[in-house]
């Protein structure tokens, strides 16, 4: 049991089966371990590297970054400024507990990631409101995301663990959302989202990262309303009430099986056939 109380993690024993799940690296485990029995005199820089380079020999580089490692996995292990000096403090867990980095991103590709200096969802920078943006996955590594470009983005630290925590509500359903994501069509894909949370308001969020799995989709909303052609009941509500932003939620409440052959084809065939019908009977 790491969840003491709440939000309260407790940090795991070095060398333990629980740290070797929570952190990933041989040599970040025993930095980790380093940083914890040295918890009470916490060690600098130079410490910690001279540490490292006892354990793995000359070639134990890159020892910040592998701090920043112990960061991304949830760890909250701030430099605290000591005379001239930084010590490195191992204080426990950030808000919202371990992470899971899984494997690493490049220098590279998280500066380019980086680089508009801007956090994603709520706008704020860095340099004019002092935020710590880190690379966030559009659609999680638990969900089949993956390390590509185009399923990166900056987020501030706030944005990111409440995106994170939103997440785990739908934890639930994660083998059957990671099962839509998997499908070629985007109609396929937010229709077996509808379908397994069938009866349950959707927000628009979740349809859009599930229908921009495979490319970006612009008009997904427009999809979702296109079920509709199909015979399915999908049911539209706006949210006001939470926070600064209007949240849109679908529901579908009876769904019709797929048609054969593609989803967008027969929705286009019906459209016709319904406009056909609508011109004849106005003439
Ligand atoms: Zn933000």
């Amino acid at each position: 049991m790491r969840r003491v109380n709440g939000e309260e993690w407790r940090l795991p024993e070095p060398d333990s089966e629980e740290l070797r799940a929570l952190v990933p690296g041989t040599v970040e485990q025993r930095i980790y371990g380093f940083l914890f029995r040295r918890r009470q005199h916490p060690p600098t820089m130079a410490e910690i590297e001279a540490f490292a380079a006892s354990q793995a020999g000359r070639h134990a580089t890159h020892v910040n970054r592998r701090v920043r490692v112990l960061r991304e996995c949830g760890l909250d292990v701030p430099a605290i400024r000591d005379g001239k000096e930084f010590r490195y403090h191992l204080k426990g867990w950030r808000p919202g507990g371990p992470r899971h980095p899984g494997p690493r991103i490049s220098d590279k590709l998280r500066a380019q990631i980086l680089a508009p200096q801007r956090c994603a969802q709520c706008g704020r920078t860095p340099l004019d409101h002092g935020v710590v943006l880190v690379v966030d996955h559009k659609v999680p590594r638990d969900w089949g995301g993956g390390d590509e470009p185009e399923n990166l983005q900056p987020l501030c630290e706030q944005c990111n663990g409440g995106k994170r925590s939103w997440y785990q509500s739908y934890s639930g359903h994660a083998d059957e959302i990671r099962a839509a994501i998997g499908h070629e069509e985007v109609h396929r894909r937010i229709g077996e989202l509808l379908k397994a949370l069938q009866g349950q308001w959707v927000p628009t969020e979740l349809i859009g990262i599930v229908a921009s799995a495979a490319a970006y989709q612009e008009d997904y909303q427009k999809r979702t309303r296109e079920f509709r052609t199909l015979d399915w009941e999908i049911s539209v509500e706006k949210r006001y009430n939470e926070g600064a932003r209007v949240r849109t939620y679908y529901k579908c409440t009876h769904w019709e099986p797929w048609p054969e052959g593609s989803i967008s084809a027969e929705i286009r065939r019906r459209e016709r056939a319904n406009k056909a019908a609508k011109t004849d009977g106005t003439a």
